[in-house]
Formats: C-alpha cells, structure tokens, sequence
C-alpha cells in the first residue's frame, strides 16, 4: 500500500501511514489474542486494535503525536501477528513503521523508552568494523573464566538491561569467511546471490558457510559479494527511513543485476528486502526485492541428497518469517524430508520469542517475559532441539532455556539440513 500523499492530522506528508490502511480495521478483535504484548499486558492500548486507533485518531487530526502515543507503539514488537489474524487485511506492519518514522522525526520521544540503547545497536550492529572490536573483547571476557565468574556471583543482576544484553552472548565463534564464488556442485540452476548479513556474518557465519554449501549442492552459483553491508531491516523497524533508504540502496547496488534470486537465512533481512519495492523509489530496488527468497524457499524446489538424522525437533516460527514472509510450510517440508527427523509442533508457535530486532535489549521486561512463555511452550513439547530461521529468535531461545534450566540445543534449520546433508 503507498504512503498517503498529502499531509494527515498530526502526521506529514512524508511517508504518513495510509489512511485507507489505517481505516480497513474494523475494531473486531481478533487480533487481540494472538499479540503478544496484549496477552502480558492485557491493555486496549497495548494491542493492535488499541494501537490502529492512536494512529488513525492522530491521522485525522483527532489527537496529537504525544510521548504516551509513542510509549504504545514503542512497545510493540513489530512482530505482525496481528497481520496474520486480521480478516481485513490491516497492513500493521506498515503502519507502525511509518508512524515510527514520524515520532522520530518530529522528536516525540517517550521517557520511558531506552532511546540510548537504541541508538548504540543502530550505529554499531551494522557495522562490522565497529563490531569486530566488540566481539574480539567478549571472546577475551568469555576465554579469560570472567563471564563465569560474574553470570556465577550474579554481578550484573542489579543492572537490568546490561544483564539482558550479556545473557543474549551466545559463545562468540572465530570468524568464517565466504569466497566471492562458491560454485555449484550440480547442474547449474542459475546465480544465487547470499546476504551475509551484519550480525549473522559475525555470530552465525557457519550458518552462512552452510546456506552456501547447500546451495551449491542443489545445483545454485552462489554469489557473495565482498562490499555488501546492512539491509537496514533494524532501522526501518525503528522508523530510522532516512539511514535505512541509504543502507538499502548501498545494498541494492553491491548484488550484480544478473542474479536470479538473492538469499537469506534470517528472517528479519529477508522481509526487509521484500520490502524494498515499497519504501524504495526506483526500479534495482524492486527488482531486488522480487528476487528476494528465504533460504527455505529456495531449497524446497530442489531435490538434496539427505542422510538419517534420528532427532526429535520443534519448530519455532520467526515472526517475520512466518507473519512477515508467510513462510511457514516451506521450512517444516524441509525438515520432514530428513529420513529419521521427528518434527514436533510447539504450542504458539508463531508468538513471538521476545526477541523482534533489538527489541529484547530496549525493553528487556517484557521480552523476558515472552522469553519465558516460549520456552515452557517448548519445554512442554518434549523436544530438546528446537529450530528458527533468525539468528535474533535463536539468540532469545538459547538464553531463556539456559537460564530455565533447560538442556536445549538451539540451531537453524540450515544446521540440520547441512548435518544430514550427503556428501556425492
Ligand atoms: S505487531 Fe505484534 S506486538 Fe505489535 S500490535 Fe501487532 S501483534 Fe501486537
Ligand atoms: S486489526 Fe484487523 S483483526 Fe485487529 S481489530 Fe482491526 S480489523 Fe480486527
């Protein structure tokens, strides 16, 4: 839906909200049970609905943009359950982003928001020269028995939000590093471009390894190309447009024109740049998007050589896989075709984990406490290995099951396919 061309209310006409998007809902409610933060909070002005209604009520001039209107909408996930369950076919996601974008631009800030935190993931998750050095300290404080000693004595318990982050660093790998071409082992289907991504490259660059490996055993060219940098997807969900346009043109501009699909494995970046058609003006930029594929949709269309792999494993939908991309089949069909794999269902699966962006270090509260409800759903399951195709829902699940106690291993789907995987 475009962006409505004159100005609305208290929004201007930069990128406003669509007011035919804004009045689709028709305030039935059935959104409600299926959004997160309604389910904790139970407050009409922490659901959806309660959310539409600030916006519409601020488009037609009904109410100003204020810093509680801001606190609301701040505290969404952008998890787009909602979308999923609204017969009206509201385009939430859209809305929030868009109305995010005008808060910022206008300075409406709420007090009780982690504005500072914000600011620090935006300026340096995107950049890997700034979290090389980042990483390199960690691995010292995780090798040198220091993140023993302070999780073991509980040191950053009376600090909440740098306890939040800590509790998030999974064990900081060594650096894997992708060759610009990895080709393809069969006959070839075409060029397959790979986004790397800022934080998968850093924390999960074996998973990227593996998307390649599979790729280029199901017959693709893979394509990396060295000067890619962010997708933007954290800066669009925080309404930061300006910096997002600029990260998704750099973007657009470092894939070669002749790629038949570009590739994620996580699933915030994928529905970012299935996204770029609407928030980007020119023609590479939907063309980009039009190619752009989650990993699973790929590999379903082909037919990869899979060993046994005797393993019980839940399945968690990450929201903007499932809400976002409405990709749900694909990934669970993969899985299936693994000869001795038991795929269990968890109980809401496609709620969110807590985890949406940065969202799990801005507002740590609330996101521990969807930390928690996931992993008693998962616990519940029986299953001991759970898989989600975003690095974010994997970091999330891994904490919260440590700190539950719970013996899980916490691994994409690529990992398993990658495991099962024969070699010709
Ligand atoms: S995006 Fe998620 S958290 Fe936000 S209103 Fe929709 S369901 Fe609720
Ligand atoms: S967003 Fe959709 S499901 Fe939710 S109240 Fe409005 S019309 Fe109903």
């Amino acid at each position: 839906m475009s962006a409505a061309p004159a100005r609305s209310g208290a929004f201007d006409a930069s990128d406003a909200p669509s007011m035919e998007g804004l009045r689709a809902c028709v305030h039935c409610g059935i959104c409600l049970p299926q959004c997160p933060t309604y389910r904790v909070l139970g407050q009409e002005m922490d659901s959806p609905r309660g959310r539409i209604y600030l916006m519409r009520a601020a488009a037609e001039g009904r109410l100003e943009l204020t810093p509680t209107l801001a606190r609301h909408l701040d505290l969404c996930l952008g998890c787009r359950g909602c979308e999923t369950a609204c017969p009206s076919g509201v385009p939430f996601g859209q809305l929030l982003e868009a109305s995010r974008a005008q808060l910022v631009r206008k300075g409406v800030r709420a007090p009780d928001t982690d504005h500072a935190t914000t600011r620090w993931a935006l300026e340096t998750f995107p950049h890997p020269a700034r979290l090389a050095p980042l990483l390199w300290g960690l691995k010292l404080y995780q090798s040198s028995g220091a993140q023993a000693f302070v999780r073991g004595m509980g040191l950053l318990t009376p600090f909440r939000k740098l306890k939040a982050m800590e509790s998030l660093l999974p064990a900081v790998p060594s650096a894997v590093s992708l060759p610009e071409l990895v080709p393809a082992r069969s006959r070839s289907r075409g060029r397959a471009g790979l986004l790397t991504g800022c934080v998968q490259r850093l924390f999960y660059g074996d998973v990227n390894a593996k998307t390649a490996r599979l790729l280029a055993a199901a017959g693709w060219d893979v394509v990396v190309p060295r000067s890619q940098g962010c997708c933007g997807a954290l800066h669009l969900h925080a309404g930061r447009l300006d910096e997002f346009r600029s990260l998704a043109a750099s973007l657009v501009q470092s894939f070669p024109a002749d790629l038949d699909v570009i590739v994620t494995n996580a699933a915030g970046c994928g529905s970012a740049l299935k996204e770029y058609g609407h928030w980007l003006a020119d023609g590479a930029a939907r063309d980009l998007a039009a190619k752009a594929r989650d990993i699973a949709e790929v590999l379903v269309d082909t037919d990869l050589p899979l060993d046994d792999l005797p393993l019980t494993v839940a399945y968690h939908d990450a929201c903007h896989l499932a809400h976002g991309q409405k990709v749900r089949g694909e990934p669970r069909e993969l899985l299936r075709r693994i000869p001795g794999l038991r795929l269990v269902e968890i109980q809401d699966s496609e709620l969110c984990c807590g985890s949406a962006g940065i969202y799990n270090l801005t507002e740590p509260a609330m996101a521990e406490e969807l930390g928690r409800m996931k992993i008693a759903r998962i616990r519940e399951s029986g299953a001991r290995i759970v898989t989600a195709g975003n690095p974010g829902c994997l970091l999330q699940i891994a904490r919260h099951a440590r700190e539950a106690g719970l013996d899980l291993e916490v691994v994409h789907p690529v990992d398993l396919l990658a495991r099962a995987l024969r070699e010709t």
